[in-house]
C-alpha cells in the first residue's frame, strides 16, 4: 500500500508542477536560464551594475535550489518512491507533504539534521 493516498498524490503532483513552472519563470525573468548560471548577454551589458547583479545571482541561487528540490520530488513521484523518507525509509506523513510537497525526510529525520 502506498503511504500516501492516490488522491493526495495527484494534488501534491499538481502543486509541485505549479511550483516548478513558477520557479522556472522567475529564473527566466531574472535573466538566468534554467540550465546554466550565466546571465544572458543583453542583461549583463545593460549597464545594471554589480550590486544588482549580485542580488539577482543570490536570488537565482535560492530559486535554483528550490527548483532542484521540486525536480527531485517529481522524479520520486515518477519512480514511485515519493512520500518515503530518504534517510530512514519510513513514510512521510501526508500532512507534512501537504505543507512541504518537496520534503525528502520524515519529520523525525528532518528535526535531527
Ligand atoms: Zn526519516
Amino acid at each position: 500500500m502506498a503511504p500516501v493516498p492516490d488522491t493526495t498524490l495527484a494534488d501534491l503532483r499538481a502543486s509541485l508542477e505549479a511550483e516548478q513552472a513558477s520557479l522556472r519563470s522567475q529564473l527566466t525573468e531574472l535573466g538566468f536560464g534554467v540550465d546554466g548560471l550565466s546571465f544572458d548577454e543583453n542583461f549583463a551589458d545593460s549597464g545594471q551594475v554589480t550590486a544588482e547583479r549580485g542580488e539577482a545571482t543570490a536570488l537565482a541561487g535560492t530559486l535554483r535550489e528550490a527548483l532542484a528540490e521540486v525536480d527531485h520530488a517529481l522524479t520520486k513521484l515518477e519512480a514511485g518512491t515519493y512520500g518515503t523518507c530518504e534517510r530512514c525509509g519510513e513514510p512521510i506523513s501526508p500532512a507534512r507533504l501537504e505543507a512541504m510537497p518537496a520534503a525528502r525526510y520524515c519529520i523525525n529525520c528532518a528535526s535531527k539534521r
